[in-house]
């Protein structure tokens, strides 16, 4: 049951070539972890499977759900169940968090041909969801991510994708700037979403993360190919030699 097919994916970014070839299967039930160096390439294929336009696709696949999807646009691919919880969230001044919750919601709703659900069942609904990341319901009419700190972004992210329960979640360095606290909540956040129908991929800099958040599938981007594959003895491994062994490792190859 596979969710994500990549195959040979190669994209530019302002005509530089920054993915040389990524192969990557992610099976329904698994979590996967990239890590690598900054640099390497790890944020333009999380942006590449979102669908971002400012990044070209020069050749290979990438199939989500037994369908090609290099053509869909980014809205198209997040009803289809891709998230993708960004490094840095955006703020959007007099937007209430609550309102761009319901607007998501109810989108993603009308997609999969249900009906809308009105203001106060939402609310409800939301409120148990709050739980999943030990939010506070002041948050909700708060403009969105307007002055919340780092971890209270993150942690929002995490709520989003609590209610639109996607199929593939892709978290892009959702462990920076947290403190160990907050890192805690959003990993048991990302434990609690997770199901044998869904799948996450975490990128991440550091092994940190993955004390609290087990991946099936530990991978390595190094100059914008997926290297190195293991399991979450591999995160040790980086932690403990850094990335330079993944070099050497490539040299004597070579
Ligand atoms: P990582 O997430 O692993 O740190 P990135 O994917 O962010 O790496 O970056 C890979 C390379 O692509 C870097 O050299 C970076 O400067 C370049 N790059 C990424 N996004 C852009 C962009 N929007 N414009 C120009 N260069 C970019
Ligand atoms: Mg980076
Ligand atoms: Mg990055």
């Amino acid at each position: 049951n596979v969710i994500l097919s990549v195959k040979n994916l190669t994209a530019n970014v302002e005509g530089t070539p920054i993915l040389k070839g990524v192969n990557l299967e992610i099976k329904a039930g698994e979590v996967h972890a990239i890590m690598g160096r900054n640099g390497s390439g790890k944020s333009t294929l999380s942006k590449v499977l979102a669908g971002h336009p400012d990044y070209e696709v020069t050749g290979g696949e990438v199939v989500y759900k037994g369908e090609n999807i290099l053509d869909k646009s980014p809205d198209e691919r997040a009803l289809e169940g891709i998230f993708l919880a960004f490094q840095y969230p955006l703020e959007i001044p007099g937007v209430s968090n609550l309102d761009f919750l319901r607007v998501a919601y109810n989108t993603r709703r009308k997609h999969l041909g249900l009906e809308e659900i009105d203001t106060f069942d939402f609310e409800d609904l939301v409120e148990e969801k709050l739980e999943v990341v030990k939010m506070n319901a002041a948050f909700l009419d708060r403009s969105l991510n307007e002055g919340f700190s780092g971890g209270e972004k993150k942690r929002n992210e995490i709520l989003q994708m609590a209610l639109l329960e996607p199929t593939l979640g892709i978290l892009d360095e959702i462990d920076s700037g947290l403190d160990i606290d907050a890192l805690k909540i959003v990993a048991n956040g990302v434990n609690q979403l997770s199901t044998p129908d869904n799948a996450f991929l975490l990128i991440t800099h550091y092994q940190r993360l993955l004390n609290y958040i087990e991946p099936h599938h530990v991978h390595v981007m190094y100059d914008g190919q997926l290297v190195t594959s293991g399991g979450k003895e591999l995160a040790l491994e980086l932690e403990e030699s850094g990335y330079d062994f993944i070099e050497e490792k490539l040299l004597a190859q070579a």
